[in-house]
């Protein structure tokens, strides 16, 4: 039977549970254990799909066509293993299928009420979600106090009764402020996030504090006092990103093992370890983030980033790490240069400057028409200048879009999800989507295969003729318009094995001009980059050496 740890959050949300989370996972799964996730999203939303990434941060895609927060995309990239849909959890699917049973007279003139029925398919979901494996991590999203929260709370009591006390743990990751005027760290908000888990008849078992600083002895027995957990049971997690840090995320497993944390989680739960401790691989890839020998500066050219008066980098999350992870095998430091796409809309010659100042250019995802415009300046700037470019679903269809106008002078070429009137409609809805009313979950979604063409760069760099990578879009390049593609020179480098639908293109004759209708920032983790973003870190690397040996000949 697997053991279960519980993972909730105190005082504020948004201060790595989810990275806390993930890593507990990692630092276990380096005793050999099997270890998954499952998390648990209080919102009635049946899944993140329709949410404003804005809002809520980029919506993450499994193999299994499931439209999940972020928090899953963390857990995989620790793990190192697909997650399934199923391992998330929202009130929205509760109640759904609370409702669709008792429609369907399931429940044989009982009344269906919050308790039992509620926490029982919460139980159920999670037990399902657990499998076989000897660890299950359940994170609770938001943060104890919310009214949201609190049937899930109520099923973690109801399964403990179930299992058995010695067959699942609390965490509660709780935040310490250090308030400017005074200067000190504060554990008051922790001790009254204790509080108020008591008053769900929970007692942690482990606190994680996190801080921009480690908490000192001082203030590890100040809790220990309020709380009655030992002072070795309170684990500091001060921030890892940010101005004098290592500044990578992948460093927290050291930073828990450090505390050893693992070897208390296994003590508590009785489980025996199936390995040495082995985390060698794990550091030697941080490691070369941390002390990258070489800097590489990619230009993202995107539409959800200022938000208010905040940057909101979580739109782009797994971009910016699969960018990270590509880094990091090839010794390089990623610099981000955020461009805002309608910033380039109205400009002229003066934003040329900008995108040359980046070794590489890469447009993400995207839906809707704001920004669209200035995307496609950008590309034809990287197509015309020889600046590497990664163009990822929505910039794949835009590069289309550009190869359409300008190289087969087709005008007024255009994406019909943008300009559903367009003369020439270069991307069109996908058959399949004419038909659908519904939002939620009606895309083209998850993994999809690829054939791949022999003698591309997209072959070379995955090195094998059939790719699997995860989608999420209503629109493709239009068949209609294949030929003419092909004909002036648009390489399509991976189709669908029915040979339909192009999910790679790439240009000839251009130092890397990649991009797909697949996302495949999905699966890259720390210790396997993906496949197109290795190349794209090394064409840009190549050009930023090419500009520096030719400013050399100047000299
Ligand atoms: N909006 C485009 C489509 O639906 C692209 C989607 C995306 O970039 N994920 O096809």
């Amino acid at each position: 039977m697997p053991k279960y740890i519980a993972v909730i959050g105190g005082v504020i949300s948004g201060v790595g549970k989810g990275i806390a989370t993930a890593s507990i996972g990692r630092v276990l799964k380096n005793y050999g254990l099997s270890v998954t996730a499952i998390k648990i999203d209080p919102y009635i939303n049946c899944d993140a799909g329709t949410l404003r990434p804005t809002e809520h941060g980029e919506v993450w895609v499994t193999d299994d066509g499931g439209e999940i927060d972020q928090d899953l995309g963390n857990y995989e990239r620790f793990l190192g293993q697909p997650i399934s849909k199923f391992n998330n959890i929202t009130t929205g699917q509760i109640y759904r299928t609370l409702i669709e049973k008792e429609r369907r007279g399931d429940f044989l003139g009982e009344t269906v009420q919050f308790i039992p029925h509620v926490p029982n398919e919460i139980k159920r979901r999670v037990i399902n979600a657990a499998g076989a494996n000897d660890i299950v991590l359940v994170e609770i999203g938001g943060t104890i106090g919310d009214y949201e929260n609190i049937p899930f709370l109520f099923a973690l009591k109801s399964l403990e009764n179930e299992i058995g006390t010695e067959n699942i743990i609390y965490i509660l990751v709780s935040y310490l402020p250090i308030p400017t005027h005074i200067e000190e760290m504060k554990t008051k908000p922790t001790q009254l996030a204790i509080k108020l888990l008591r008053e769900n008849g929970i007692q942690p078992d482990f606190i994680i504090c996190r801080g921009k600083y480690p908490l000192d002895a001082v203030r590890k027995n100040k809790i220990e006092q309020y709380s009655n957990i030992s002072s070795e049971n309170i684990i500091s997690m001060p921030d890892v990103t940010g101005e004098g840090t290592p500044n990578t995320i992948y460093v927290v497993p050291s930073v828990l093992e450090r505390e050893n944390l693992g070897e208390k989680i296994l003590q508590r739960l009785n489980v025996q370890k199936k390995e040495d401790y082995d985390s060698q691989e794990w550091n030697e890839s941080t490691r070369r983030i941390i002390h990258s020998e070489k800097k590489v500066k990619i230009g993202i050219v995107g539409k959800y980033i200022n938000i208010g008066d905040y940057m909101l980098k979580d739109s782009y999350i797994s971009v910016c790490e699969s960018l990270r992870h590509a880094g990091g095998k090839n010794n390089a430091e990623i610099s981000i240069c955020w461009i805002d796409a309608s910033s380039l809309e109205d400009s002229g010659e003066e934003s040329h400057s900008l995108l040359s100042s980046c070794d590489g250019l890469l447009i993400p995802g995207g839906f809707g028409s704001s920004g669209v415009e200035g995307k496609i300046k950008a590309i034809r700037y990287a197509r015309e200048n020889n600046i590497p470019f990664l163009g990822l679903c929505l910039g794949m269809q835009l590069a289309v879009v550009e190869f359409a106008r300008n190289v087969c002078s087709l005008g007024g070429a255009h994406s019909r999800e943008i300009n559903p009137d367009a003369q020439h409609g270069v991307i069109d809805f996908l058959p399949e989507q004419h038909s659908i009313s519904l939002k939620g979950g009606t895309m083209r979604l998850g993994s999809y295969p690829a054939v791949l063409k022999e003698n591309t760069k997209t072959y070379s760099l995955y090195g094998q003729n059939i790719v699997a990578e995860r989608h999420r879009h209503r629109y493709e390049v239009n068949p209609e318009y294949h030929s003419i593609l092909q004909q002036n020179g648009l390489i399509f480098s991976g189709m669908s094995p029915d040979k339909t639908l192009v999910e790679f293109i790439e240009l000839p004759n251009h130092p890397f001009f990649i991009a797909t209708q697949s996302h495949p920032e999905f699966k890259s983790s720390l210790l396997k980059p993906a496949p197109l973003f290795d190349g794209f870190i090394k064409a840009s690397l190549a050009r930023q050496h090419l500009l520096t040996s030719q400013t050399h000949i100047e000299l």
